[in-house]
């Protein structure tokens, strides 16, 4: 083979794409030089000027480079957008350098087709800076800790949520920012049996001191081997939600007036103790409450009146009664309480002193007038044939209807 020939073979077979450029114009492509301009045979293209090919934005760079006067230069390895023959937009990594062809000065150009790399690199690109965004701006804590839970990372948000820069946290064990370590631990064991967690409650310790509560979403890590490599996961600061479902279950469960038990909770509760009751046979009372002649309270001493009256009952019954025992208001001047494994002496004494200190309250009128107030009370113990609440309830307020018959200010006990 003469050397022609095997420069021709070399040619025709180079998988990179070859073109020869005179006078600016194209005057000898290889076979993948033709494929990457999606050209059938040479003469699609053969005598146009390569700028036919540049996008119109690489067009002065490309021009530049392939106007170099003189013998011997080169152009180092740049990227150029083209324009097929069919319209196909590439991205290429071009070189060029002069030579001589066939007697004249010429540009030799290589180009190597980068267009799928350029893509994934344009996404990689593009999800890096989304990334980064979310990094830098989310309200919630972007973190991940390795295969021993030492914290990697952790997005700047958490500074004002735990107060700590992520540098003050970072390199350090995550489960040093935990209150309790059998939080951490429960959450442990959720990431070793599901591989993730969501919405998973736990509390951190603010720089202050003071505990944040917290909502996790969280899944494991894995190497290229499979093996539990660490965790990635958003922290929330749910405080300020925690304290909202706080009030609001206290707005829902009591009396706005007097801020005792309303009827639902106190009755609820009391469900719950009297099913306890069922089930360890243990003992428990109920204390029917109706304050007397309240209408004429109303009438005479005006509404506002007899709010105050209601609010200093319900206090001063509370100071005789133990943590134990439950105290709600059951609707309009209407009270009921529950103790808790007491005897019936036990009830009654309770009752007496309840009624005693009712009738030893001194109350003044919105227009200064003195007033005082009465109760009447109905008590019910349990009893094993009770099958619901609901019959102590009948029968504690049979016995109230019965002091009210009596004539009112005193304790009874049901039938
Ligand atoms: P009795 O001794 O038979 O219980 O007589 P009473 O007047 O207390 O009974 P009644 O049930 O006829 O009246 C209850 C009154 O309680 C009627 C209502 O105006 C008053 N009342 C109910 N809820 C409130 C309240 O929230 N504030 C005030 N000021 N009064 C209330
Ligand atoms: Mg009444
Ligand atoms: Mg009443």
């Amino acid at each position: 083979m003469s050397n022609d020939t095997t420069y021709s073979y070399l040619f025709d077979i180079m998988p990179v794409a070859i073109a020869i450029v005179v006078d600016d114009k194209l005057v000898k492509l290889n076979p993948a030089a033709l494929q990457l301009l999606d050209a059938e045979n040479e003469h699609v293209v053969l005598g146009h000027p390569v700028k036919d090919y540049v996008h119109p934005l690489d067009q002065p760079r490309s021009q530049g480079r392939l106007k170099k006067q003189g013998d011997n230069w080169s152009n180092a390895n740049s990227k150029f957008r083209i324009r097929t023959s069919k319209g196909n937009f590439r991205m290429l990594v071009v070189i060029s350098r002069a030579i001589h062809y066939l007697g004249k000065d010429a540009v030799m150009i290589t180009g190597m087709d980068m267009t799928e790399h350029s893509e994934m690199e344009e996404q990689l690109r593009l999800s890096e800076f989304n990334f980064r965004r979310l990094f830098e701006n989310m309200q919630d804590v972007y973190y991940r800790t390795d295969v021993y839970g030492i914290i990697q990372k952790i997005s700047p948000a958490v500074q004002k949520v735990l107060g700590f820069e992520p540098e003050e946290m970072e390199g350090k064990p995550a489960e040093s920012f935990y209150p309790q370590v059998s939080d951490r631990d429960a959450f442990k064991h959720a990431i070793e049996t599901d591989g993730m967690v969501s919405d998973f409650p736990g509390q951190m310790v603010h720089k202050d001191g003071s505990i944040i509560d917290i909502s996790v979403n969280s899944q494991a890590l894995y190497d290229d081997d499979g093996k539990f490599a660490g965790v990635e996961g958003i922290c929330r600061d749910v405080t300020q939600r925690k304290v909202m479902e706080r009030e609001l279950q206290r707005l829902a469960t009591t009396d706005s007036l007097t801020g005792i038990a309303n009827r639902r909770a106190f009755l609820e509760h009391a469900e719950h103790i009297f099913k306890s009751c069922q089930r360890y046979q243990t003992n428990m009372t109920l204390l029917m409450l109706d304050l007397d002649y309240f209408k004429s309270i109303n009438d005479k001493y005006g509404h506002q009146s007899g709010d105050q009256a209601l609010i200093r009952f319900a206090e001063t019954v509370k100071v005789e009664l133990r943590d134990s025992d439950l105290f709600g208001r059951l609707g309009g001047e209407e009270f009921c309480i529950l103790l808790q494994q007491a005897t019936r002496a036990e009830s009654m004494l309770v009752a007496e002193r309840i009624r005693t200190s009712i009738q030893a309250i001194l109350l003044t009128s919105t227009t200064g007038e003195p007033f005082s107030l009465t109760v009447s009370i109905g008590i019910a113990t349990y009893r094993t044939e009770d099958d619901r609440l609901g019959r102590m309830l009948e029968r504690s307020d049979k016995a109230l209807y019965q002091a009210k018959s009596n004539g009112r200010n005193q304790v009874t006990w049901e039938a």
